[in-house]
């Protein structure tokens, strides 16, 4: 019966608001509905939406370090309430607070990285810059690990941007829950050191 109405109200054509969505939700999955099971409708439309993530992510380069899940609509298994899986989230979505998006907590906001350019190098400061590129927590960098995991990636994938390097760090590589935690307790000690030593300039 539902069927019904709704190919009655496709007829009458596109005035109706639900006969516009319908075709907009028709034009994403390529298909008429009207032809499709409920569970063909569902699985072509988490597809799309899919497909409408992984597009705006190479769009817009702040989010270029989220890795694509393994299981799209369910909660990845490290999300919980603690903080470093904050922090693993903070940096997926591209904002560690730094001041590169709006003023950070030291009420300062820069477009390159202000350690780099004290010690004359212009480096646009983002979330890859701090944990990956950084001079001012590169001791740190190695202590923690992260320097081994660069030269494994880049062993295992060569030519690796470091946005993609980042991407595998923060889960694209698989990691397992207990190590993707000591990431983020990785990244959350960069980012403190890293505002330790901006804020000593
Ligand atoms: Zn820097």
């Amino acid at each position: 019966m539902v069927l019904n109405c709704m190919k009655e109200l496709l007829e009458e054509g596109d005035a109706d608001p639900w006969v516009r969505d319908i075709c907009q939700i028709e034009e994403e999955i390529r298909v008429p509905i009207v032809d499709l099971s409920l569970k063909e409708v569902s699985k072509r439309i988490a597809k799309a939406a899919a497909e409408y993530v992984i597009k705006a992510r190479e769009q817009h380069e702040s989010v270029g370090a989220m890795p694509v899940p393994e299981a799209w609509f369910r909660l990845p298994m490290h999300v919980d309430d603690s903080w470093s899986s904050r922090i693993i989230n903070q940096c997926r979505s591209g904002n560690l607070l730094l001041g590169n998006r709006a003023k950070n907590r030291l009420g300062e906001q820069y477009k390159y990285c202000p350690w780099c350019e004290e010690t004359g190098r212009i480096q646009r400061l983002s979330e890859v810059h701090v944990i990956l590129e950084c001079g001012a927590n590169s001791s740190l960098r190695r202590r923690l690990s992260i320097l081994a995991f660069v030269v494994c990636v880049k062993q295992r994938q060569a030519g690796l941007s470091n946005l993609r390097i980042l991407r595998e760090y923060l889960g694209q590589d698989g990691a397992m829950v207990g190590v993707l935690k000591q990431r983020g307790r990785a990244i959350s000690s960069m980012v403190e050191c890293w505002f330790q030593e901006v804020a000593a300039i």
